[in-house]
């Protein structure tokens, strides 16, 4: 890793707990501005709990979180949004019953400076529609502007919900389990979307995904966690060889 790159985003001894349980342990770890590293880890470790401490849908107990070198711990979660922190749901979150326009505008309209609310009444865009198309090129699918969001299969909604974030022009990405109910195609549009944000757009992206192929296939760096612990980091060869990582986690899944 180039020695003069600083995070984007830091963790410093992070905790959060809900009642009896320990989600977050004191996590330390750093992201990068193009590079994706993983987050990985059995059921109920506390990967999501740490994408919400990170973009402030939850407010840690102790520790810091630095963006860009600054504390944002006194910063609401919608500015965080705004100040380039981007994330998509272990769900795909949309307007229901809405057209996909109105669902791509109000997630993207986060001073990316395309205008999205002016192109929305009518004035001329420049730049939004066709970084829409090649996002779309990527993603392996299109559709029409005034169509029902609920007409868009699960995957291409999951999708879709990587291009909104990406539209934002964020600096960094918080992306929550893209691979699960995707098919074979689809995880494969959905890594090219990742590796297009890290390697094109430069943007630091943490990945919690259960999917190893993909883990391994484009992380460069791995947390692993385990009752809100750090039980180890490091490249796709270390986390694969680490012998608590097999105990905790990866060994459960060799039949699965
Ligand atoms: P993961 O994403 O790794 O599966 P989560 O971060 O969702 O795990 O959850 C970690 C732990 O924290 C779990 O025990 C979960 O039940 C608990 N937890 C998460 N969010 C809340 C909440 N809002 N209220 C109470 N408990 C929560
Ligand atoms: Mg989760």
């Amino acid at each position: 890793m180039d020695a003069l790159c600083k995070p984007i985003l830091r963790l410093d001894g992070v905790s959060k707990r809900f009642g009896g349980v320990v989600a977050a342990d004191s996590t330390t770890f750093s992201v990068f501005p193009g590079r994706v590293h993983g987050l990985i880890g059995p059921n109920g470790a506390g990967k999501s709990t740490l994408m919400n401490l990170i973009s402030g849908i939850y407010t840690p107990d102790s520790g810091t979180i630095y963006f860009d070198e600054r504390d944002i711990g006194k910063v609401p979660s919608h500015d965080r949004a705004r100040m380039g922190i981007g994330r998509t749901f272990q769900t795909p979150r949309f307007l229901q019953r809405s057209n996909i326009r109105d669902n791509l505008l109000l997630g993207a309209d986060l001073g990316s400076g395309y205008g999205y609310a002016a192109s929305y009444f009518g004035k001329k865009v420049t730049g939004f529609e066709a970084y829409l198309e090649r996002l779309l090129a990527i993603a392996g699918f299109s559709f029409a502007w005034e169509d029902d969001i609920s007409s868009l299969p699960y995957g291409q909604r999951k999708l879709l919900e990587i291009v909104r974030s990406l539209l934002s022009n964020p600096r960094v990405m918080l992306v929550d389990e893209p691979a699960a109910g995707l098919n074979n195609r689809e995880i494969e549009n959905a890594m090219a979307l990742l590796d297009f944000a890290a390697k094109e757009k430069n943007i630091g992206i943490l990945l919690i995904e259960h999917s190893m192929d993909m883990i391994m296939n484009i992380c460069k760096d791995i947390v692993v966690i385990n009752f809100g612990k750090v039980i180890a980091a490091g490249n796709p060869a270390e986390i694969q060889s680490n012998e608590d990582v097999i105990v905790a986690y990866l060994g459960r899944n060799l039949d699965a």
